[in-house]
């Protein structure tokens, strides 16, 4: 009896969510640094491709401390138009950060994640949504071409993406950026992970389920400038590599094995030819000396540096500080 009333009980509270009569809502995140000019077309072209779905939109913009017109635009849009929701942060916490705080907070069944320069075409939402409507979790939406990238960009990106995938025991899909759509189940598994250091595209192929992509032709930024110079794709890199990777920390181990076993070696056989075969030359020892001190001293610091890496992390994840802090939104924002 008792059962029967919690599992009637149960239903009652469940069944809202159930309803296939209402339709079912995708949630477009847009982290945005001083976009002003690209933010109405990307809702221009957002809000163009959802009048052909069957799926309700509901913006979420992220301003990441942006100092030109983009949030008042953004207030403007929303006061006008119900399904624009904002959050602004209380001060640039990085692209990465930006979407988490979207992903937070966004009420959508699904997820896209998209940037705010239209360098990722709004018309591959439809595409990603057909995909997610036959089940999948993940749909990671991968370059099949970039424009308007400078040539030493895109070749360092090709090589990274190549590289990354053999270091990492989970496998990441090759040239896919943050341009992805997320189911809520996966939503939920990413929202659940309170890692301060975010490579968001290496935590959505880590959480598993159902992955996929869609191919789609990477455009040159709309307009502005770009917010990731060559040196922070650098930093954006490395941070991948060492919160996803242990092969760095192995291949210091080999190496130093490697480095014992060749110096024990030749040791032993300059000795056996300099006392059993011939007399040593009167200035090698000092040019082998000075050259081993120097190698093995750079080898050093290079190995220091890379542990220093993984230190660094675990200092920054001890201190459990919030990843982000909320100045407004109109977003049930409890949560940070
Ligand atoms: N962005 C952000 N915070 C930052 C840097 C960038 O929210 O600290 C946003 C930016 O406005 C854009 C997206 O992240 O919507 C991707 O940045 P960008 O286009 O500059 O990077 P790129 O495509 O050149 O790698
Ligand atoms: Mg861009």
């Amino acid at each position: 009896m008792m059962q029967r009333l919690q599992a009637a009980l149960l239903n009652s509270i469940m069944e809202p969510m159930n309803t296939d009569s209402e339709n079912k809502r995708v949630s477009v995140i847009v982290p945005f640094l001083n976009e002003q000019e690209n933010l109405p077309v990307l809702y221009e072209r957002c809000a163009k491709v959802f009048q052909s779905l069957e799926e309700d939109l509901e913006f979420v913009f992220i301003d990441d401390g942006s100092n030109d017109g983009s949030l008042p635009w953004v207030l403007q849009a929303a006061a006008t138009d119900p399904r624009v929701k904002y959050i602004q942060l209380s001060r640039n916490f990085g692209h990465q950060r930006a979407i988490t705080a979207g992903m937070n907070l966004c009420t959508g069944d699904a997820a896209v994640i998209i940037d705010a320069d239209l360098q990722d075409p709004p018309e591959t939402i439809a595409d990603m949504i057909v995909k997610w409507k036959e089940g999948y979790d993940v749909v990671h939406a991968v370059r099949s071409e970039r424009k308007g990238e400078t040539g030493l960009k895109k070749f360092l990106a090709h090589v990274f993406y190549r590289v990354m995938s053999k270091m990492t025991e989970v496998q990441m899909t090759v040239d896919a950026g943050d341009f992805r759509l997320l189911s809520r189940k996966a939503l939920d598994a990413l929202n659940s992970m309170p890692e301060q250091h975010r490579y968001m595209r290496g935590l959505a192929s880590w959480i598993g389920f159902n992955q996929t992509t869609v191919e789609y032709v990477r455009d040159a930024r709309l307009a502005g400038v770009t917010k990731y110079p060559l040196i922070k794709s650098i930093g954006l890199a490395l941070n991948a590599i060492t919160s996803f990777s242990g092969t760095p920390l192995r291949f210091i181990f080999y190496l130093g094995g490697l480095l014992c076993t060749l110096s024990i070696g030749i040791g032993i056989y300059l000795f056996i030819v300099w006392n059993f075969i011939q007399t040593s030359p009167a200035h090698a020892g000092t040019t082998y000396l000075t050259l081993a001190i120097f190698f093995v001293s750079g080898l050093q610091m290079f190995c220091m540096g890379i542990l220093g890496q993984y230190l660094r992390r675990v200092f920054d994840e001890i201190k459990e500080r919030p990843l982000y802090l909320i100045k407004q939104t109109n977003l049930d924002g409890a949560a940070s």
